[in-house]
């Protein structure tokens, strides 16, 4: 895989089943919740280009995202998805060091980085990669201004209550929420018609969002009617 040979070329990367120092420095919870981080410079040479993996804030996501104590395979697969996050750091700096020197960094550029990075992470789950810019400290004012509409779009058409784990490999809760919502939102953005050539991320203001099961399932295609029909969306307009 190419961000884990850029790992290996580069710097080392380190496991401590603890927090960021950050927070035995200023006992400050919100710093609990760092699983991971990309160093891209140091003074010492062997901290340059390192990632550091912090297992306690790991499990801390976890537990915020889920609302409940993570299983093993479930800390597995969050600590192999954050190695992926800071490996999209560390291949990101490569192709564009300017970024990264502290004397550069701007919101923007920050946004920048996090966006590629949790796209890396998670791939095609839409939901989850607006979500967690939202709730990361360095992307959430610019999240709020970009992908909030999105975010509380999906979350409306699929609620709290949401039920249908058949669909979702009999998820429940959380997962299930995460899970679906993932789905809606890549169905929306594969599928909504575009002007120009800019891409498939161009409707975050999500302009043409369907009103109805009828409006979706003809955006969606009829082979995704089953999904349509749990959504919450009036029956016809
Ligand atoms: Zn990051």
């Amino acid at each position: 895989m190419m961000w884990w040979t850029m790992l290996k070329r580069k710097g080392d990367v380190d496991f401590t089943s603890d927090h960021h120092p950050f927070y035995y420095a200023t006992g400050d919870p919100s710093t609990k919740g760092i699983g991971g981080e990309y160093i891209p410079r140091h003074p010492d040479p062997a901290q340059q280009h390192s990632i550091q993996i912090y297992l306690g804030g790991v499990r801390r996501i976890l537990e915020f995202k889920l609302e409940r104590a993570p299983t093993d395979k479930e800390l597995i697969e969050e600590i192999i998805s954050t190695l992926k996050h800071e490996g999209a750091h560390a291949a990101h700096d490569e192709i564009d060091p300017d970024a990264f020197e502290i004397d550069n960094h701007t919101a923007k550029t920050i946004w920048e980085a996090e966006f590629v990075a949790f796209h890396a992470q998670y791939n095609d789950k839409l939901y989850t990669i607006y979500w967690s810019l939202l709730h990361h400290p360095g992307s959430a004012n610019i999240a709020r201004q970009t992908v909030s509409k999105a975010v509380r779009w999906a979350e409306k058409i699929i609620p709290k209550d949401y039920v249908y784990s058949r669909m979702f490999d009999n998820k429940w809760g959380r997962d299930l929420e995460f899970a679906a919502r993932d789905k809606l939102l890549f169905l929306y953005m594969t599928k909504v018609k575009r002007g120009g050539d800019t891409g498939i991320w161009n409707d975050l203001q999500m302009t043409q969002a369907p009103k109805s099961k009828k409006e979706a399932i003809s955006m969606f295609g009829q082979k995704e009617e089953e999904f349509v029909r749990t959504l919450k969306l009036p029956n016809t307009r």
